[in-house]
């Protein structure tokens, strides 16, 4: 269990970072938001956070709020428990980690999950890029329990409130048996390898509970014709949220092409959506560059293709 904000719904995202590469601040930004990338969700009161870009410096500070609330004392209070899933650990996705206050309490616990790289194992990769000299502190100066497991596409996460601890399972062997016996009180959550961000890939992740599904597709460029892999992932999925980073014509001009970059158009995002018939569609991972004026014609260009769809912005909530 974790201290839970006080809330009816059961299954919802907050978004708390939606800008990719780098952060950025101004007047220019403030509708959408200028933290990196991380993603908050909340089934069956467990809390599971997708990247940890700047955007979860904010959720640490509400998380050590609830946590203080919890009790009068170090005894009393409820421990901060979470999922940690890393899509990938380029550095817009990793910057806030050293930064996410529950990570300092020696009662928190954190599952933290993400790919290996075939230089590295995840772990070790996470270790010496948060450490001195880059930071003042290395990852064993952070006092929680924090149990790292890299991840593979053939592999599947289960999480039931009542039993605690998640459960890595092999998809092709176990996880169909698995899934029969917990029907519909655990949390499943699947991941994806894709292909289309440079050097080693990312993850994309499916979070399923009580019949209901979010996927997170940051850090992944689109195909002709879609990306054939990822829309049958995301079939008929609740909410899709997509990286539609570039501007359609940026991504093709001449002079300043980011073909290959690993990022989405809007209309690559629109495509996947469309296909795999997601109810809803959520855009994200903006360029720094793309600021509100850019995103706002981007969603509202968006909504003509797809109504159902919207530019994500930092602190959105999205019931499922
Ligand atoms: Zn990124």
């Amino acid at each position: 269990m974790t201290p839970t904000p006080k809330d009816e719904s059961e299954f919802k995202v907050i978004i708390r970072g939606v800008r990719g590469s780098y952060p950025v601040c101004g007047k220019k930004y403030l509708k959408y938001g200028g933290n990196t990338t991380s993603y908050e969700v909340w089934a069956d009161n467990c809390l599971i956070i997708v990247d940890a870009g700047t955007g979860i410096i904010n959720l640490g500070h509400d998380l050590m709020s609830l946590y203080l609330k919890s009790g009068s004392d170090v005894e009393s209070r409820t421990p901060i428990e979470a999922i940690i899933l890393f899509s990938h650990i380029n550095i817009d996705h990793l910057q806030g980690l050293p930064f996410f206050s529950p990570i300092f309490l020696p009662d928190s616990t954190f599952y933290i999950y993400g790919p290996d790289f075939s230089d590295y194992n995840f772990e070790d990769a996470i270790n010496s890029a948060i450490s001195p000299p880059y930071y003042p502190i290395s990852m064993i100066d952070m006092y929680a329990l924090k149990l790292f497991r890299s991840l593979s596409q053939d592999e599947a996460i289960y999480w039931d409130s009542k039993k605690g601890i998640p459960t890595v399972v092999n998809t092709f062997r176990e996880f169909e048996r698995k899934k029969q016996a917990l029907k519909n009180s655990s949390i499943q959550i699947t991941c994806m390898k894709s292909y289309a961000h440079p050097n080693e890939g990312v993850l994309i992740f499916r979070i399923e509970f009580n019949n209901k599904a979010v996927v997170i597709a940051t850090d992944t460029e689109g195909y002709v014709d879609g990306d054939t892999r990822l829309i049958n992932f995301s079939k008929n999925a609740d909410l899709l949220l997509h990286d539609a980073g570039y501007v359609s014509q940026v991504y093709k001009s001449l002079n300043n092409c980011k073909q290959g970059f690993g990022h989405s158009t809007m209309e690559m995002a629109v495509e996947v959506a469309k296909k795999a018939k997601v109810k809803r569609l959520g855009l994200l991972h903006h360029e720094p560059a793309n600021d509100d004026k850019v995103v706002d014609a981007v969603e509202k260009k968006s909504q003509k293709l797809f109504p159902n769809s919207f530019a994500a912005y930092e602190d959105q909530k999205i019931i499922l």
